[in-house]
């Protein structure tokens, strides 16, 4: 074995990854563009953007360049007491895209921690104003995060049983379908009515980890309203669903409703640099806006709004907002709209949808659709010995590639998709 792989097998513990029984990890030694360059000569196309963050391709050279650049000019400084342009030109280049009604940007470093501050917000925007509004309403089958905040409000499954002790009371609405919106609403306003409630979480439109399940716009904004009427706070999880992915810059965008507070992290550097992004309305602002010094938002990390991941931020932004990346996130839509339909009905699949770049197809199976279906154990393997990575969730395959993949690319992996559907026999 290379002698840095087996280094690795002695001291390193990946993320979500099992100590006995899992496949040795491919060592990468160089990325362009969408491919994944390994150690022994393979070339593998990355078709879910490496954990669903990197947007522009890897090893960018406009972003690469901001970051050098920022680098060997101001690499960090404490973001209490003080402040620097990459961190202010990224917060005003924000403001440009986020929903109208956000006013103050708050940094972090990842998506699980922009969702912690984000409830944190909200919970202390009820503590200022010394309101008892102590419940949460979240989704079923929702995921935002690691931390115990953002496990709190996930579903609760395998993930989270070692912790579901630690973890604090969440009220879960059934996931809307096109069959049970008057059930979830009728539950929804049922939770309202304690007037106890005092903040709603959810992944707008499409529950990523949850297995790329999407839901309609005007139904999440029937349950905004009704929050919103009720003075709930609503927390829009777009760590996953901002920067383009669903086709718009971000989910809220199809939405009529604002949210009070936004997470976002993942796309945001262009999956070059860890950070993350907590966006707030004057109303919450407002709850905070005193001299009163426990007011105060006592929250902040060691790397909070880092300079290089700011430029790297501001570069990706520059990229996200011309018009060939317009084009381009245009024609993956549409590509992967014209697949969903052609795959719809085939008999191994139980359900094909697409949103903007994401394209999730969830496949027939007797087990049940879940993450630790049995099928990715099939799925895996297959599209990897053909060098396309693609990483179910379960029984789920999806499709979410770099913004600078091309239509000819897009179609070698549709068609490797139908070679495997037309292999299995479930
Ligand atoms: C990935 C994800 C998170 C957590 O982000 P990390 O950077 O992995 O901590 C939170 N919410 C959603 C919707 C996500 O997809």
């Amino acid at each position: 074995m290379n002698e840095l792989l087996l280094t690795d097998k002695n001291i390193i513990w990946h993320p979500f990854t099992p100590l006995l029984g899992a496949t040795d990890p491919l060592l990468i030694t160089s990325a362009e563009g969408i491919y994944l360059h390994t150690h022994d000569g393979r070339k593998i196309m990355d078709a879910v953007s490496s954990w669903w963050v990197n947007i522009h391709g890897h090893s960018n050279k406009e972003i690469a360049q901001a970051l050098a650049q920022q680098a060997s000019t101001l690499e960090h400084v404490i973001f209490a007491g003080f402040t620097h342009e990459p961190a202010i030109t990224l917060a005003k280049n924000l403001m440009t895209i986020l929903p109208s009604n956000q006013a103050k940007i708050f940094f972090s470093d990842n998506g699980s921690t922009a969702v912690e501050v984000g409830l944190k917000m909200a919970f202390q925007y009820w503590h200022n104003q010394d309101i008892k509004k102590r419940k949460v309403i979240a989704l079923d089958g929702a995921y935002h995060g690691d931390t115990f905040g953002s496990m709190s409000v996930g579903e609760r499954g395998m993930f989270t049983d070692p912790f579901a002790p630690y973890l604090f009371d969440v009220s879960f609405i059934d996931f809307p379908t096109a069959d049970n919106q008057q059930a979830v609403l009728a539950q929804f306003k049922n939770l309202l009515a304690t007037n106890e409630v005092g903040a709603f979480i959810f992944e707008p439109l499409v529950q990523g980890a949850g297995g790329m399940r999407m839901y309609a716009p005007e139904f999440l904004d029937v349950l905004i309203r009704e929050a919103q009427a009720h003075d709930v706070i609503c927390i829009a999880d777009e760590v996953f669903t901002g920067f383009g992915r669903t086709g718009k810059l971000f989910a809220s965008h199809h939405l009529q409703q604002q949210p009070d507070i936004l997470a976002i992290s993942k796309g945001i550097t262009g999956g070059t640099l860890a950070l993350g992004v907590t966006s707030c309305s004057q109303k919450i602002v407002a709850a905070f806006t005193s001299s009163a010094f426990d007011k105060t938002f006592f929250h902040g990390h060691s790397y909070t709004a880092n300079p290089i991941a700011c430029a790297a931020a501001n570069a990706s932004f520059r990229l996200l907002t011309r018009e060939s990346c317009r084009e381009q996130i245009d024609m993956i839509t549409r590509e992967h709209a014209s697949f969903r339909d052609k795959v719809k009905g085939h008999k191994n699949v139980k359900a094909a949808r697409s949103l903007g770049t994401i394209l999730s197809i969830e496949l027939n199976t007797a087990e049940g659709s879940s993450y630790a279906n049995a099928l990715r154990k099939t799925i895996y393997p297959y599209f990897l010995e053909r060098n396309i990575l693609l990483r179910p969730l379960g029984n789920t395959i999806y499709v979410l590639p770099p913004y600078v993949i091309t239509a000819k690319e897009l179609h070698l992996i549709y068609d490797a998709i139908g070679a495997f559907l037309e292999s299995v026999g479930v």
